[in-house]
């Protein structure tokens, strides 16, 4: 078993950096993640093989841990205060989950005592209520005491100033750490025997491996299987595309 496993990591490293390769010929094509072709490789593999798959290989689909850099949504209105009458959000990088994209724009994000974190990304598309979602470690450098909570529930949570090339916003509140969580489809939820709401664990390995408690299952079904952490959580584990993880109940 372990030399199947060992022979399929070294073909997953070849086709990885092939994509890497191809993707570098060509900026229109979308690298899967390392994950999907791991996935791929292993049921192949093993089913060639006639052999059982491993414990890790069995889900429905891959299981992508993405990390979430500091961010922020914008309502439309908001995306014209600072940009100017008509602007509209240009993709710079398409994400993993369906039509969510990181945007060329980019904000200013002044705290308390005239501190700031410049280049702030906007996430689109636009949605309905103004959020920026930072690490701890952003939080403390800007001064900020900032509450945990899942994206959308933003009552009672401390507001900033917002600076764009057209203009400031003031945001009244919605300044959080968002709530590490899955994404994942009614399918993936049947799989992991979890629903809407509950919690799950993320057992990250490696030489800094950790366990990850309370992640928020969020399931709907234009949801594909994905982790979001963010960037404390992602370095203090040295999560890298190769890093072995798994989601359990
Ligand atoms: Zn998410």
């Amino acid at each position: 078993m372990e030399d199947i496993e060992k022979n399929c990591k070294i073909f997953i490293d070849y086709c990885s950096n092939y994509v890497k390769f191809v993707q570098s010929m060509s900026v229109a094509a979308l690298a899967p993640h390392r994950a999907v072709v791991e996935h791929l490789v292993r049921q192949a593999v093993y089913a060639r093989l006639n052999k059982p798959l491993p414990r890790i290989a069995r889900g429905l689909n891959p299981l992508i841990v993405n990390v979430s850099a500091r961010h922020c949504h914008l309502t439309p209105e908001t995306v014209e205060t600072l940009f100017g009458k008509g602007h509209q959000l240009t993709v710079h990088k398409w994400l993993y989950q369906e039509g969510q994209f990181a945007a060329k724009e980019t904000v200013t994000l002044i705290g308390p005592r005239s501190r700031v974190i410049s280049n702030l990304r906007i996430l689109g598309p636009c949605r309905n209520l103004n959020q920026v979602e930072l690490a701890y470690t952003d939080s403390i450098s800007l001064g900020f005491d900032i509450p945990l909570r899942a994206s959308g529930d933003i009552k009672g949570t401390p507001g900033a100033m917002l600076m764009g090339p057209a203009g400031f916003f003031k945001m009244p509140d919605g300044v959080i750490r968002a709530l590490r969580h899955a994404h994942l489809s009614p399918a993936d939820a049947d799989f992991y025997g979890v629903k809407h709401g509950d919690w799950m664990k993320l057992k990250i390995g490696g030489d800094c491996g950790v366990t990850l408690d309370k992640m928020l299952c969020r399931v709907d079904k234009s949801f594909k299987l994905e982790v979001h952490i963010d960037t404390d959580e992602g370095n203090a584990c040295n999560l890298q595309p190769e890093t072995p993880v798994e989601l359990v109940k």
